[in-house]
């Protein structure tokens, strides 16, 4: 009751229980585009106990792999077959948001908050909040539930903005080119060795931010870079762009006859700012865990969320966990355990 599918494939539903305000709850349906869905056959471990998990496909887990098994010792688990994704990104959030609701519909004195649902469509891609409504949503405050441990929550996420840079050399026959020749190739090199090479992915964590060069395409007349460019920081990020301009320069003054074209584009920006000075949304968070008896951290997400786009459409959206792990590959695995008590906290956050 009370719930459709709009012409845009997102699905929201109301269940009305008579209360000034409403909370909002969103997951998205749609799963990693890098690896084949459809685990049919999924591999179920009861009470986990701390050993090697070895998949139907041969692969195994180990903990030193993946040291969050370590936390998860007396857990129920699901793994995958290790041919498909579990899609536990973000079917867990889904289920246990019905979860949530089925309670609800027997319970309904036990809220003190309607409850707004949406299931969204396209996250995977970067498109999940392009045609998200907040009117539809109808709501005061909003969670994403698509984290991973439920231990941790998070309202800061990255700055991001992308920069493609062309570059454009002059071709000639390589035997007569002395002090002709411009190669895009070199010219191109030399602009990526201007920047911090300790700037990138894989030497920075927590609130580092890097300068990733995702793609180098080229020959000797044309070159193309393509890079994203994320900061917790905004300024940070600013000054990031500023690198690629003056990298861009002194390529230009090496390289005489090269002409660069440099395209820099925002792309999403942290709800950090937000909520620090709007903390309703966060203050239920620790309520709710207080009740529950768990202890709740926030840790930034070093990349985006619907809920910054749609925190800066106006409903503040942070993200709770849902105990869906290494998602996007055939190592995905959900924590049943963690899942149930996702659903106590929901309880407990519209308790509130
Ligand atoms: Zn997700």
């Amino acid at each position: 009751k009370n719930a459709y599918q709009d012409e845009y494939g997102y699905v929201y539903g109301y269940l009305d229980l008579n209360k000034d305000k409403t909370i909002g709850l969103i997951a998205h349906m749609d799963t990693a585009p890098s690896f084949i869905g459809g685990c049919t056959d999924p591999l179920f471990v009861k009470n986990y106990n701390g050993s090697n998990i070895t998949l139907k496909s041969g692969d195994v887990l180990t903990k030193k792999e993946f040291p969050i098994l370590n936390d998860l010792i007396g857990d129920d688990l699901l793994f995958t077959d290790g041919y498909h994704l579990l899609g536990g990104d973000d079917k867990a959030g889904i289920v246990i948001i019905f979860e949530f609701i089925k309670y609800l519909l027997s319970n309904k004195n036990s809220s003190n908050y309607n409850i707004s649902i949406c299931f969204t469509i396209d996250e995977e891609i970067g498109r999940g909040p392009d045609k998200f409504d907040i009117k539809k949503m109808n709501a005061d405050i909003a969670y994403t539930l698509d984290g991973e441990s439920i231990y941790e929550a998070n309202y800061e996420n990255f700055n991001a903005a992308s920069a493609t840079i062309d570059f454009y050399g002059v071709n000639v026959h390589p035997g007569n080119a002395k002090d002709i020749m411009v190669n895009s190739i070199l010219a191109a090199i030399s602009f990526n060795n201007l920047l911090p090479n300790n700037m990138i992915p894989s030497k920075t964590s927590d609130y580092e931010g890097f300068i990733h060069l995702e793609e180098f395409k080229g020959d000797v007349n044309k070159t193309t870079l393509k890079y994203i460019l994320r900061d917790h920081d905004e300024q940070l990020l600013e000054n990031k762009k500023e690198m690629l301009i003056k990298a861009k320069e002194q390529v230009l003054e090496e390289y005489k006859g090269l002409k660069i074209n440099l395209i820099i584009k925002d792309d999403y920006k942290n709800m950090g700012p937000y909520f620090i000075k709007h903390r309703e949304a966060l203050e239920l968070i620790n309520k709710a865990y207080l009740n529950s008896k768990i202890k709740i951290k926030y840790t930034p997400i070093r990349g985006g969320t619907d809920g910054a786009t749609i925190t800066y459409m106006g409903l503040p959206c942070p993200n709770l966990g849902v105990g869906d792990f290494s998602p996007h590959g055939k190592f995905e695995f959900v924590s049943i355990s963690q899942m149930k008590k996702m659903v106590e906290i929901l309880k407990n956050l519209a308790k509130n």
